[in-house]
This record gives structure tokens, C-alpha cells and sequence, in this order.
């Protein structure tokens, strides 16, 4: 197995056209070396090369980020907003979404062996989860994905697809944005190289 495919990324995508192809600096406490830093490069960007996992931060994370001086980012000013975005087909309403763009299922690739882990944490005294963005986070269970039918929901997917059809819309790929020309805050123009 390719190192990378032991961190979700598949040989197809990595070091390809479809990753930027980053490394971080030499680490100090890496003995000087560089660590791959895979960023998808597509419609979509690393939602289209990404492991799918649909975990939320945490609750404490964006309060700790309100407090610091963020204003709107804390849990309760957030949460309308993934609630908004997510099509999950199942899931407690107060957290979830149903009907947003973001379509969010159980993973359809159900290996026995997970069930067994699953089991053998929540008997060491873990709490059960069965689904990972409700009320508490914490816990052992199979997390769900952002996948449509089994097949990836990429934000491209989600929302520009969507979107293909609007007339004010133009999408250019193999295009790289040099510029955003801004009045009063909103961009008018965008500069590219292709
Ligand atoms: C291998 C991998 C696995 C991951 N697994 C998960 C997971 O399971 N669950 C999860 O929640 N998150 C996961 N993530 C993280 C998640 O995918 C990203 O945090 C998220 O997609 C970032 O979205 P973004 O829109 O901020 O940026 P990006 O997805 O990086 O989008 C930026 C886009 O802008 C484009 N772009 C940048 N600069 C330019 C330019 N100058 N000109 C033109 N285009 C440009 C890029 O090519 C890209 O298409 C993973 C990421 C990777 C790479």
C-alpha cells in the first residue's frame, strides 16, 4: 500500500493533476522532514479528494472561538447554517438537516469487522454513538458520508452543479486566478492565467 492511501488518499488522485502536489516545510520535530499536504485541485476542490467523513467540529471549538474574539462563529450561531446545508437521510432535526444540498448517508460499505470494534470499545465502557454531529460527539460508532447513492457528494455535486444552469454563471477550468479586483467589498472582476 502507497503510504498515502493509509490517510484516505488514493494513488489515482495523489501527485497528480487533481493535487496541488504540496509539501510542508522541513519539520524541526519531524527530523527535517516534509510532510505531504494533499489539496485537491478539481471542481469541487479537496471535497472531490477527500475521504467523505461527515464530522462536525466540536461544539467546544467554536465557542472557544467566539470567545476569542470571532463573533458568530460560536456553536448555536453555526449550527443554522449546517443544518441548512445538509440532506442527511436520518438524524435528530434540532442538529440535522434534511433537505439541504449536502447529501449525508450511512456509508454503504458495512465490513462486519467494524461492528466488532464498535462492540469491544462500548464493553471497555465507551460511550455508543450512532450518529457523530447530535448532542454529543463523543463516542464509537460508524460515522456517516457525504455521498449520494453510494457515489461522492463533492461541493461541486452539492452546489455548482446545481447551479450550471444559471445565466450568469460561467465556469472556466485550467485556469489559474491571479487577482480578484474588489468595489466596495464585492468582487467585479478576476484576473486568470490559463
Ligand atoms: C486527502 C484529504 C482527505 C480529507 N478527508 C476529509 C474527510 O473525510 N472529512 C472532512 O470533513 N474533511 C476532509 N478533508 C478536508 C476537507 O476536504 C477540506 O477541509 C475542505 O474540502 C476544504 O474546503 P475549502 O473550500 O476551504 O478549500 P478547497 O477544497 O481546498 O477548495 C479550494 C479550491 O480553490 C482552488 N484554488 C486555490 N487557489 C486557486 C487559484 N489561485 N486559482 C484557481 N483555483 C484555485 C483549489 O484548486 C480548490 O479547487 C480532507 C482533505 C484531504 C485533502
Amino acid at each position: 500500500m502507497h503510504y498515502l492511501e493509509k490517510f484516505g488518499v488514493s494513488r489515482v488522485v495523489a501527485q497528480t493533476k487533481y493535487d496541488w502536489d504540496f509539501a510542508t516545510e522541513p519539520e524541526p520535530n519531524l527530523a527535517g522532514r516534509r510532510v505531504y499536504l494533499p489539496r485537491g485541485r478539481t471542481l469541487g476542490g479537496c471535497s472531490a479528494t477527500n475521504a467523505m467523513i461527515y464530522i462536525r467540529g466540536n461544539a467546544v471549538d467554536f465557542d472557544g472561538w467566539a470567545d476569542e474574539g470571532a463573533p458568530g462563529w460560536s456553536y448555536r450561531q453555526m449550527l443554522p447554517y449546517f443544518i441548512r446545508s445538509e440532506g442527511n437521510e436520518r438524524g435528530d432535526p434540532r442538529y440535522h438537516g434534511h433537505s439541504g444540498p449536502l447529501t449525508v448517508q450511512d456509508g454503504r460499505s458495512m465490513h462486519p469487522l467494524v461492528d466488532h470494534l464498535i462492540e469491544a470499545a462500548v464493553r471497555s465502557g465507551y460511550h455508543p454513538t450512532t450518529i457523530s454531529n447530535g448532542a454529543l460527539q463523543l463516542g464509537f460508532g460508524r460515522f456517516q458520508l457525504t455521498q449520494r447513492s453510494g457515489a461522492r457528494c463533492s461541493a461541486a455535486s452539492a452546489y455548482l452543479y446545481p447551479a450550471r444552469e444559471r445565466t450568469n454563471l460561467q465556469v472556466f477550468t485550467d485556469a489559474l486566478v491571479l487577482q480578484l479586483l474588489l468595489e466596495d467589498r464585492r468582487t467585479t472582476a478576476v484576473s486568470i492565467h490559463r
